[in-house]
């Protein structure tokens, strides 16, 4: 089974997709942990990518189909899991393309509604741990005292660059004038189910189980 999640930046995407991968044996594909790993290591690639995601404007087209294309070939074990792919309308294309290349079917596509409020705190008080990844929030689910993540025991405290009010704003931007009219695109291919992303993470959880069967 291959899935997106489809969402503003905060929606919940990356916590609902460490879900699946835990209960379903699905892979995630993030190109967003793909850059940002990209920058982390310094290749060429993730020089010419740091800045323009540190300013919250999309990297092109060519640069996230070439990481997902090289991803596509790896072990699909229960499936992939697309987050934060395709982000734009030539994305889309390009992965029904590389999806029908491999046989393989795009099953379902979930958008993740939440509110533009919400989305400026979840996403300015929000940290991960560097060890395993697990997202934090300074009000709802604060970093343990005692400095060591509640999941693995280690780690330390890690926020993105891009997480401030600022960067927020221009992915917003992006998002409704790049992202958004996937959701009519989907909508007409008959593919789009639709959760309330403002929920308890179970709740959504238990959302998207009923869409995946
Ligand atoms: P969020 O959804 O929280 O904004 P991501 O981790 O998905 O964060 O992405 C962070 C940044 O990486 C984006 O603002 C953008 O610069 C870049 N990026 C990630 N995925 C894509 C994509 N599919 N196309 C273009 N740029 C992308």
């Amino acid at each position: 089974m291959n899935i997106i999640l489809l969402g503003p930046p905060g929606a919940g995407k990356g916590t609902q997709a460490r879900h699946l991968v835990e209960t379903r044996n699905m892979i995630q594909l993030s190109t967003g942990d793909m850059l940002r790993e990209a920058k982390d290591s310094g290749t060429e690639m993730g020089k010419i990518v740091a800045d323009v995601m540190a300013r919250g404007d999309l990297v092109t087209d060519e640069i996230v189909i070439g990481l997902i294309r090289e991803k596509l070939e790896g072990d699909k074990a229960g499936g992939f899991i697309f987050d934060g792919f395709p982000r734009t309308l030539g994305q889309a294309d390009a992965l029904a393309e590389l999806l029908s290349e491999k046989g393989e079917n795009l099953d379902a596509v979930i958008e993740m509604q939440v509110d533009d409020a919400a989305l400026v705190s979840r996403i300015t008080g929000r940290s991960t741990c560097s060890n395993c990844g697990e997202v934090y929030h300074d009000e709802t689910k604060p970093w343990p005292a005692d400095g060591k993540c509640s999941n693995c025991g280690g780690g330390s405290q890690k926020r993105r660059a891009d997480d401030n009010e600022e960067s927020l704003k221009q992915r917003l931007m992006e998002y409704y004038k790049k992202t958004s009219p996937l959701i009519g695109y989907y909508y007409a291919k008959g593919q789009l189910s639709t959760v309330d992303g403002l929920g308890e993470i179970e709740g959504v959880q238990a959302a998207i189980s009923d869409i995946l069967g």
